[in-house]
């Protein structure tokens, strides 16, 4: 079926092409305003959206753990997944996105007593192990790194919060190349109907979403910062853990074999660090 792509988790913006009428959709249905080539990556993403450098608080950003400040007042995270009963699956032609319909929470740490919802998790990886994370530690990028992302619900939907100050609360994973991750292969043995973009599939199995986080997770650093794909809403309280997970080569592997909006192998899906700007990173140890 095609559909025309929309940006359903970051942005209510269409793509101007839908504006022009059904013609041109059904001509260039996976055209996107930007991607991540030369042409239409993270350095002219201010054309259309300039923010990404007038911005105060945009993310991803090189955390320098020696400059990271300790919060004695961060409290524990308070994590509530539930497992679900099968996996919605979408390549959205910039990732894959796992949509969750279960009811989960995040409360606790940064966020303190604002409760945020569980909505979908995604990834940003490299063409190779080398790179491919949106955040670095001390200068160093992991192979991919993986973004669970909640919103506040006081603002009653995701749509409402997306663009608010407080919206949205992300858990950012580290992924090194290793052993094979179990929770994770639900995914990555099941892409072969996603490859292309605009893709949806649902397989008929469970996914805990709790299985994906690091065994540590009261080890974190905590800024606020930005949505890192256009419309680049500074939106996000960001919390990335300290603990990296593994995912295996043929898993990271299987993530690269998708094809992206422009038609190209979906690599280097990743925006680089921005400037600080003065923000204070907190965390959680010492
Ligand atoms: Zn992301």
């Amino acid at each position: 079926m095609l559909k025309p792509q929309v940006d359903e988790q970051f942005g209510m913006k269409l793509p101007t092409y839908l504006m022009l009428g059904h013609m041109l959709v059904s001509c260039r249905v996976w055209a996107s305003d930007w991607g991540y080539t030369e042409e239409n990556g993270p350095k002219t993403w201010k054309k259309d959206y300039p923010i990404a450098v007038t911005g105060r608080r945009q993310s991803p950003i090189n955390i320098v753990s020696r400059k990271a400040e300790y919060d004695s007042d961060l409290k524990p995270l308070n994590i509530e997944y539930l497992p679900e009963d099968e996996v919605k699956l979408k390549n959205n032609g910039h990732t894959i996105d796992i949509q969750i319909t279960q009811p989960g929470f995040l409360t606790g740490g940064p966020v303190g007593n604002q409760q945020f919802r569980l909505a979908q998790f995604h990834l940003h990886w490299g063409a190779d192990d080398t790179r491919g994370s949106e955040h670095t530690i001390d200068g160093e990028a992991f192979a991919a790194e993986l973004h669970i992302v909640h919103w506040n619900t006081t603002y009653g939907s995701f749509a409402a919060a997306v663009d608010k100050s407080d919206g949205l609360a992300v858990l950012g994973i580290m992924i090194e190349s290793g052993d094979v991750h179990p929770g994770f292969s639900v995914v990555s043995d099941n892409l072969d109907g996603l490859i292309q973009p605009g893709s949806t599939d649902t397989i008929s199995s469970s996914l805990d979403p709790t299985d994906l986080l690091p065994d540590n997770i009261d080890d974190y650093w905590t800024y606020e910062g930005s949505v890192p794909i256009p419309p680049l809403y500074e939106s996000v309280r960001w919390i990335v853990f300290k603990e990296p997970v593994e995912f295996s080569h043929d898993q990271l592997n299987a993530l690269r074999s998708l094809i992206d909006s422009d038609g190209n192998p979906m690599q280097d899906n990743f925006r680089p660090p921005q400037p600080r700007k003065g923000r204070q990173v907190k965390a959680s140890f010492q």
